[in-house]
């Protein structure tokens, strides 16, 4: 499950930010995954109730965003919604496609107190 080592990354990140801050603690944590980026929510979940555990997001709400993914087809020469990775495009069936967005997962904000 590779969210685990991902959901490491998020608490670092934000450890860092409410020390920065002089925070005594995180109260919410809001990140962002799109639908492209083999990030399994339910899972992103479970591993950040894991990993926050003695951390200043000990006790933090993890509210996530889920983006849609989007692809631009060299056929129809425009930006088109993709589900899946590998899909076709829904105008065209072309795999001609270039992901352009929903392809990462990154934290939004977070509240601190
Ligand atoms: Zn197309």
């Amino acid at each position: 499950m590779h969210e685990m080592s991902l959901a490491e990354s998020v608490r670092e990140i934000v450890d860092e930010t409410a020390r920065a801050n002089g925070a005594q603690r995180v109260v919410a944590v809001r990140l962002e995954v799109g639908a492209l980026s083999q990030v399994e929510v339910e899972a992103m979940r479970f591993a950040f109730e894991v990993v926050k555990r003695g951390s200043l997001a000990g006790g933090a709400r993890l509210d996530i965003v889920e983006v849609g993914g989007s692809a631009w087809c060299m056929s129809c020469s425009q930006t088109v919604a993709l589900e899946r990775r590998g899909d076709a495009c829904p105008n065209c069936a072309s795999f001609q496609l270039q992901v352009t967005g929903g392809d990462r997962m990154r934290v939004l904000d977070i509240e601190i107190e």
